[in-house]
């Protein structure tokens, strides 16, 4: 198993965490939560739904089953950590679901890859960065395939796109509920307008 040499507690590990949160919080999540490495739980009934039905993004990319190695792969992973930064961002539900919903989910990608790079840098050589809905849809629509899959086996995106967690089986539900996050959506009034709004969710395995 490969041995990640992150920075054990008393390093200020604990401050370095904190400023990951502020880190996720200025790329642009709406909150962020440390979550114990316990409460990431996979189930394979998860994964199965990127199948049955298949998701018309099924196999389009290196980032999505079955090109990434499903909830195995992910326990073997949650092995080596023992936390996680779990984060959403929150949007009005129907700009989630019109046209800029494609630009959220880029940021949802960007916010996971920018923490996880933050956290090499500090020391945390093992992040591991997940997000959700597929980087080819979202980052190489207007390519025939994925440069992975199909070209010279270098993504075009490394920068910003990352696998998404549907796909190894990861519970987000059960992580909004670590984090103490209402998933069914909350609603604010601006006037004598109600907004309802949905959020969208990445996690960073740190250590
Ligand atoms: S090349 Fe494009 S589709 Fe393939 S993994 Fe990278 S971002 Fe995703």
């Amino acid at each position: 198993m490969e041995v990640f040499e992150n920075p054990a507690p008393g390093d200020g590990a604990e401050e370095k965490i904190k400023q990951l949160r502020g880190k996720a919080l200025a790329l642009g999540a709406t909150d962020a939560a440390v979550v114990p490495g316990q409460s990431i739980v996979v189930d394979e009934s998860l994964a199965e739904k990127c199948s049955n039905p298949k998701c018309i993004n099924y196999g389009l990319s290196k980032s999505c089953p079955p090109n990434v190695g499903g909830p195995e792969e992910m326990r073997k992973m949650l092995e080596k950590f023992s936390r996680a930064l779990f984060f959403k961002i929150e949007v009005p539900s129907e700009v989630l679901f019109s046209g800029q919903g494609r630009e959220v989910f880029q940021l949802l990608h960007e916010t996971a890859a920018g923490i996880e790079q933050a956290a090499v840098k500090m020391g945390f050589s093992g992040a591991r960065a997940y997000a959700g809905n597929s980087c080819k849809k979202l980052f190489c629509r207007d390519y025939a395939e994925c440069n992975v899959l199909a070209g010279d086996g270098k993504c075009r995106n490394p920068q910003r796109a990352r696998p998404s967690m549907s796909g190894f089986g990861i519970n987000v539900a059960g992580l909004c509920e670590a984090a103490g996050w209402n998933m069914k959506g909350t609603e604010y009034k601006n006037g004598s307008e109600t907004i309802k709004m949905s959020s969208v969710c990445g996690l960073v395995l740190i250590c």
